[in-house]
């Protein structure tokens, strides 16, 4: 490394020192030794029971730390999240459809009006994809603004997204992951499932984290 490269790091480092995803302390590495400790010690993967019918396996409580790093990673730009928690996603299709095979692994799209630049879901699956070496796709687009999900009870939620979304291409007789960060009540979930058979796929889902109470108002996402 020449000198102006070690400058600038150096500059980068006292400006934006690193911290933890987690808890946002101060921290040589992205991920604390603490949260690490904890995080790993409370992954359970396993299926999901939601208030949709739904096939949604899941692995971490959307504890107050995970809870943090997905608004790190969906509102402050820590992208660097996405490696963590796709790393869980991976693990946990491994443990929960050991032997399945994915034609496309997907993710629940946004609404495009340029208000983010980034989809969350998108990059996990993405990286969900790579790991687990089934490929990419896109599968879904959704074709109106809805209001958040946050805060809307089950039947607002069902209501909420009722239409939103539509397959982009025929999917007959594939065999789809749909990936998202935090399953709910499933709602959103359930909804691109339902327009993903329409187009003949049959569709699994996994998620980074799951709230322990479906039912819970809470919720950030789905
Ligand atoms: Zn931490």
């Amino acid at each position: 490394m020449n000198f102006l490269n070690l400058l600038i790091k150096s500059v980068k480092f006292l400006i934006f020192p690193p911290k933890c995803v987690f808890c946002d302390s101060l921290n040589t590495d992205v991920f604390c030794y603490e949260c690490k400790t904890q995080i790993i010690n409370s992954f359970r993967p396993h299926i999901i029971k939601t208030q949709q019918p739904l096939v949604c396996a899941s692995g971490l409580v959307y504890s107050r730390l995970v809870q943090n790093s997905i608004k790190n990673f969906k509102f402050r730009n820590q992208v660097n999240i996405s490696n963590i928690l796709s790393n869980f996603m991976a693990s946990t299709v491994k443990s929960c459809f050991k032997y399945e095979k994915f034609d496309y692994v997907t993710y629940v799209p946004m609404y495009k009006d340029n208000s983010k630049s980034y989809n969350q879901s998108e990059i996990l699956a993405k990286k969900v994809s790579k790991i687990l070496q089934f490929p990419f796709e896109i599968c879904l687009k959704k074709t109106k603004k809805n209001k958040v999900q946050r805060g809307l009870n089950f039947q607002e939620r069902q209501l909420n997204v009722k239409g939103v979304y539509k397959s982009v291409k025929s999917l007959k007789n594939k065999k789809i992951l749909l990936c998202d960060d935090v399953v709910t009540t499933g709602a959103t979930l359930s909804e691109c499932v339902k327009e993903l058979s329409k187009s003949g796929a049959k569709v699994i889902c996994v998620t980074a984290a799951y709230t322990e109470k479906n039912n819970s108002l809470n919720g950030n996402s789905s």
